[in-house]
C-alpha cells in the first residue's frame, strides 16, 4: 500500500455511495483531504456512505445529484466546489452495468436502443459533463481528473455489448479531455478488470474461484486497489496524462 498526503487537497467522487467510489472518497479523505461524495439523491448509501465515514473523523461532505441528467451534474458540481473551495481531483466513477450482474450477455437480443441510450448517458456523458463543469476549478487548482473505465472497454473480455461500448468511449474519451485541458489538467483513466465487493453484489466462494483461474495473478482485485490506483493517477505519476491503466491481474493480456 503506497502512503500518500493529501492535506489541504480536496476531491469530487462520483458514484460514492458504494464500492470503488466509497473506497476512494474513504483513502483520500484519510489521507488528509476533504471530499466531496456524489450520489444519486434517493440512494440512501449515499447518506450511509456520509455518515460512516464522518464517524470515522474524516473530512468529507455530501454532493447529492444525479450525474445522468444534465442539469443536476452541473449544479452537483459547482456546489461542490463551492464547498470544497477549490477542486483538485475530480474522479469520475458512476457507472451502471445495464443488466443483472454477474451475467455477462452478449445475446444481440437483449441489446436494445434504450439500454444502450441510458448506459452511454450514465456511463460516457456523466464524465463529460462534469469534466466540464469543473475544468474551470481544475485548471485553477492544477488538479487532475481520473475515470472508471474497464477492460470490457478494451474489447478484450467478454461482456455486455452496450456497456463495453459505454466504457470504450470513456477510453476515448479520456485521451480528449487530456489533449483539451493540458497543460493545466492531467486526464487519465483506470479499467477494473473483476472487482471483489462491488456492483454490490455478493460474492460466492465459486464466482472467486472462477475469478481465480482466469486472472495470471491469481489475486481477486478488490476496492482498495482500484482506490489506490485511482488515488495514484489522480495526485501522482506528474507526467502521466490521457492513459487508461488496467488493474485487472492480468486478465486483459
Ligand atoms: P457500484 O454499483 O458499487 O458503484 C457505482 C455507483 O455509481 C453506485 O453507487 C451508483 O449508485 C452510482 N451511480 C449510478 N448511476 C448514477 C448516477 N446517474 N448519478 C450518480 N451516481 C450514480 O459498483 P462499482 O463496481 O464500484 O462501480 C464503480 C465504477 O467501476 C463504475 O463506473 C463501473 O462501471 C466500474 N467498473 C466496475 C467493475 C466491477 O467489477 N465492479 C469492473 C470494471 C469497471
Amino acid at each position: 500500500m503506497i502512503s500518500f498526503n493529501l492535506t489541504g487537497k480536496t476531491a469530487l467522487v462520483t458514484g460514492g455511495a458504494s464500492g470503488i467510489g466509497r473506497e476512494t472518497a474513504r483513502m483520500m479523505a484519510k489521507a488528509g483531504a476533504k471530499v466531496a461524495i456524489n450520489y444519486l439523491p434517493a440512494d440512501q448509501r449515499g447518506e450511509a456512505a456520509l455518515a460512516e465515514l464522518q464517524k470515522e473523523g474524516l473530512d468529507v461532505i455530501g454532493a447529492p445529484g444525479d450525474v445522468g441528467d444534465a442539469g443536476q451534474a452541473k449544479a452537483m458540481v459547482l456546489e461542490a466546489v463551492v464547498k470544497l473551495g477549490r477542486l483538485d481531483l475530480l474522479v469520475n466513477n458512476a457507472g451502471i452495468p445495464g443488466v443483472k450482474i454477474p451475467v455477462p450477455i452478449n445475446d444481440l437480443d437483449s441489446i436494445t436502443e434504450e439500454l444502450w441510450a441510458s448506459l452511454l448517458n450514465v456511463n460516457l456523458m456523466s464524465v463529460f459533463r462534469c469534466s466540464k463543469a469543473a475544468a474551470p476549478a481544475l485548471k485553477a487548482a492544477k488538479g487532475s481528473i481520473v475515470n472508471t473505465a474497464s477492460i470490457a472497454g478494451f474489447g478484450a473480455v467478454a461482456s455486455t455489448i452496450a456497456y463495453s461500448g459505454s466504457k470504450a468511449a470513456v477510453i476515448n474519451l479520456t485521451k480528449n479531455l487530456a489533449r483539451a485541458l493540458a497543460p493545466d489538467v492531467r486526464v487519465n483513466a483506470v479499467a477494473p478488470g473483476v472487482v471483489e465487493s462491488s456492483w454490490a453484489i455478493e460474492w460466492s466462494e465459486e464466482r472467486r474461484q472462477s475469478t481465480l483461474t482466469s486472472t495470471p495473478l491469481k489475486k481477486v482485485c478488490t476496492t482498495a486497489d482500484v482506490a489506490e490506483l485511482i488515488v495514484f493517477l489522480g495526485f501522482a505519476g506528474a507526467l502521466i496524462t490521457g492513459q487508461t491503466v488496467a488493474i485487472d491481474g492480468g486478465i486483459s493480456i
